[in-house]
């Protein structure tokens, strides 16, 4: 088996790795950790910058179809990821570009890629996922926020909760029930709106140590044009399942992870512990060198993910197989670089912390993508029934 990349791709890999080289000298010192760009104002800022400079490079539409202004292959949409995640830069709205995107050019009409694309390859729009509600998180099916129709638009009320950016967003995609009579699966439309109609009332929702990167919205007769769906109405469901798998496949996380190996073998080289260097340590060595081998085999993962995306043949299993190991794999990093670190593992934002505190934001955020875009209980339940036919638990 080849595994090479073509001289063509070489070059556009050294291409995005030296743009993303440049932004990182520009990006602010608060940038630390997954959910920055929604916490703190000047990473917001900074995520709209580089929004603009890959929209204008066409690097939010790789892979779309050039009608709506597409260009390059799927694999140039993994190697982009591999640079903006080992350089960590925003910039790709993970709800826009890689959710909302290549579920409205599978599922959407005509009428609404024209209208929805453009925006987002331009970087000009920002979206939020307005799915979970406080009482339908992991059986979404069960949800209870209504779309009912009248006219020419929907009347939505309810709540929302548990959305990442929502604050910050300029537009969500929604579930929303839509026939309260129909059957489960059967009931609910996949709607998008504007967050700034009237009605809606976004409320952030703080962490234990402040930091807010998600937000709980309220719906009081808020009213969208009928128009604003994505595939059929009452048929949601499907298009959930099918966004899911787009938002699993995790290729930028998995590439993030490489800039972190490095940064942990540059501690062990420059820390003495007892008058030894970390890196003469056989626990230490036996750790980082075992991540090592385990990232090989997610970056293998995230390239074969990409195939299957780019033939048209990923199905649900394969999506929730590289979420749960590239979100295991990022917990596993956590802990063992903050095991290493030993006590300096525990501070952020002192001159002692290692990798500028990295290592203890990831810590406290290491439990994000096993919990958010499905449990990796639920995962390993999609596995079992979709992918081997096992019994489906009641
Ligand atoms: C950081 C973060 C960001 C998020 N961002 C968004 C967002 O942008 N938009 C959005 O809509 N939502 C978002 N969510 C919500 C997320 O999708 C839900 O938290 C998730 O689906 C789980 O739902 P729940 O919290 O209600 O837990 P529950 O569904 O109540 O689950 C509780 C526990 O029971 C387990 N469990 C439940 N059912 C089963 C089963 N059948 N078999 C085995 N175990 C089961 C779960 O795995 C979990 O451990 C986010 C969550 C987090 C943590």
């Amino acid at each position: 088996m080849d595994f090479e990349l073509t001289e063509e791709q070489k070059a556009h890999r050294k291409e995005f790795f030296d743009v993303c080289k440049e932004l990182e000298k520009k990006r602010p010192a608060s940038f630390v950790g997954l959910e920055a760009v929604f916490e703190i104002d000047e990473c917001w800022q900074f995520h709209l910058d580089c929004a603009k400079e890959f929209g204008k490079r066409g690097w939010l539409a790789l892979a779309w179809p050039p009608e709506y202004g597409g260009s390059g292959t799927m694999m140039d949409k993994v190697l982009f990821a591999e640079a903006r995640g080992y350089h960590g830069i925003p910039g790709v709205d993970i709800f826009g570009v890689q959710m909302l995107a290549p579920t409205a050019l599978t599922a959407a009409s005509e009428a609404i890629r024209k209208e929805f694309l453009p925006p987002i390859a331009r970087g000009e729009v920002m979206w939020c996922e307005l799915w979970s509600e406080p009482n339908a998180g992991s059986d979404l099916a069960t949800l209870s926020a209504t779309a009912i129709k009248k006219g020419d638009e929907y009347i939505i009320n309810g709540q929302k909760t548990w959305n990442t950016g929502a604050h910050r967003a300029d537009w969500g995609f929604g579930v929303f029930k839509t026939d309260p009579n129909a059957r489960k699966h059967h009931n609910m439309t996949f709607i998008l709106l504007d967050m700034k109609t009237p009605g809606v009332t976004v409320r952030p929702i703080p962490y234990i140590d402040g930091d807010a990167p998600f937000a709980e919205v309220y719906f009081d007769d808020v009213h969208v044009p009928a128009k604003n769906i994505v595939g059929q109405e009452n048929e949601g469901w499907s298009v959930v399942n099918l966004l899911a798998g787009f938002e699993r496949s995790g290729m930028g996380e998995i590439m993030g992870m490489f800039r972190e190996l490095e940064e942990i073998v540059q501690y062990c080289n420059e820390t003495k512990r007892n008058g030894k260097p970390l890196s003469k340590d056989p626990l230490v060595r036996n750790r980082v060198a075992q991540l090592a081998c385990e990232l090989e085999a997610a970056r293998a993962i995230a390239y074969r993910i990409a195939d299957l995306q780019n033939r048209n043949e990923m199905a649900l299993m394969d999506a929730s197989a590289a979420k749960i190991f590239y979100s295991e794999l990022g917990e596993r990093f956590a802990f063992v670089a903050t095991d290493i670190a030993g006590p300096f593992g525990q501070v952020k934002t002192s001159r002692w912390a290692p990798a500028h505190g990295a290592w203890e934001k990831k810590f406290q955020e290491c439990f994000v993508t096993i919990i958010s875009m499905g449990t990796n209980e639920i995962q390993r339940n999609i596995i079992a029934w979709y992918g081997l036919g096992l019994p489906r638990m009641k």
